[in-house]
């Protein structure tokens, strides 16, 4: 499936000339277009939905759900496919429905583009698909999936990553009568740190539940469920005492001064996640948190993905990376940017009954990403 270093160097280097003639003629199409000579036509693209269903309902302040019916993208040319998934939330407005509309928006330029010029692809599929991230995100994935498997390379290897540099996930724990929460944690016996869900009005209940049956560092997400500012430092400084090591989203996202004067009396990191979704949010969050939780999901793709990383660490900002509950397909292609943050959360496919997918893997907690081609994710699509 490899290509040979001429056949590459014989793609890109056509590629190159090519997308700076069609960024001339049309920002918006560049490195769409038919005419391109590095390319006989686009992607064959193909959509599909799959309902995944729950090992556990799933409860976080906002909302339970016991199943997750998402869209998957198939993009294939020259007999290699790439694979992607929309794991959308409805917070974001989004469903499967205008996810399925937003792919269809951009199948004609993804049948018509040069894959090779992926960053102008991107460009021009973000426009198209405005407030529908998961969407843009399945493409991306399916789009880097592609580029890395023609070049026979793992995708970690193509931005010049050091798998053996992944810290350890967090497994999250949902929101769940005592004695589940319990059996949760039990079941989390192979994952060293846990991610408890809180933020309803049962925070010391379920602290206590949890600490009955582990000594775990634990890291706590909130979900906006605080408020007040009082009461989110009141929060934060209780759980620091007990073992947590950072905060998520205490305060609901549009409160950024009252959270950054939690922020400002915190003796652990304090971290957005409802607050950021691109790039573009980082700048002004910069004071009020610690750090910020990456979704590719969110972020619409995995180029987005890493331009997030390293705004956020031009300044000075600690990097989470998160996931919804999702297949393994979308876990595996966040995992390949595991190595430049500080705290993977990549657990939503184990919270699956049944993962169509397999990919990367965990061991004590390690994330060992799989070294084939691409993503290195098999299964059926
Ligand atoms: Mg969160």
């Amino acid at each position: 499936m490899s290509m040979s270093r001429k056949e590459f160097i014989h793609k890109t280097g056509k590629g190159i000339i090519a997308a700076g003639a069609a960024s001339a003629a049309s920002p918006l199409l560049a490195g769409c277009q038919k005419s391109s000579r590095s390319s006989s036509g686009g992607f064959r693209m193909e959509i599909k939905s799959k309902r995944l269903d729950l090992r556990h309902a799933w409860t976080i302040a906002r909302n339970t759900s016991t199943y997750k019916e998402y869209a998957f993208v198939k993009l294939e040319k020259n007999g290699i496919y790439g694979l992607g998934e929309a794991a959308h939330n409805v917070r974001y407005g989004e469903s499967l429905e205008s996810i399925i509309a937003a792919l269809e928006k951009a199948r004609p330029i993804l049948e018509n583009c040069d894959p090779w010029k992926f960053v102008d692809v991107n460009a021009a599929v973000q426009a198209v698909c405005e407030g529908q991230t998961a969407a843009k995100a399945a493409i991306d994935i399916a789009l880097m999936d592609w580029i890395s498997k023609s070049l026979g390379i793992p995708l970690y290897q193509f931005w010049g990553l050091d798998p053996q540099k992944a810290p350890q996930t967090t497994f999250s724990i949902g929101i769940d009568t005592m004695e589940m929460v319990k059996q949760k944690v039990e079941e989390a016996a192979p994952y060293p740190l846990l991610k408890i869900k809180m933020g309803k009005d049962n925070d010391e209940e379920i602290l206590a539940a949890v600490r009955s049956v582990t000594k775990k560092t634990l890291r706590v997400d909130a979900n906006e469920g605080w408020k007040e500012k009082e009461l989110a430092l009141r929060k934060v400084e209780w759980l620091a005492a007990n073992g947590v090591d950072i905060v998520e989203q205490p305060m609901p996202s549009h409160m950024l001064e009252e959270t950054a004067w939690v922020k400002e009396r915190a003796s652990i990191p304090i971290l957005a996640d409802e607050s950021v979704k691109t790039s573009a949010d980082i700048p002004r969050l910069a004071e009020a948190f610690d750090g910020i939780n990456i979704k590719v999901d969110k972020a619409g793709g995995l180029q987005e993905s890493l331009r997030m990383i390293w705004m956020a660490r031009s300044l000075g900002l600690k990097i989470m990376l998160g996931c919804m509950v999702s297949s393994s397909l979308s876990i595996t292609a966040a995992a390949h940017l595991s190595p430049l943050t500080d705290y993977p959360d990549l657990d939503g496919n184990l919270l699956l009954a049944r993962d169509p997918f397999t990919g990367v893997t965990v061991r004590d907690g390690w994330l060992i990403l799989p070294d084939g081609p691409g993503l290195g994710v098999s299964g059926e699509f």
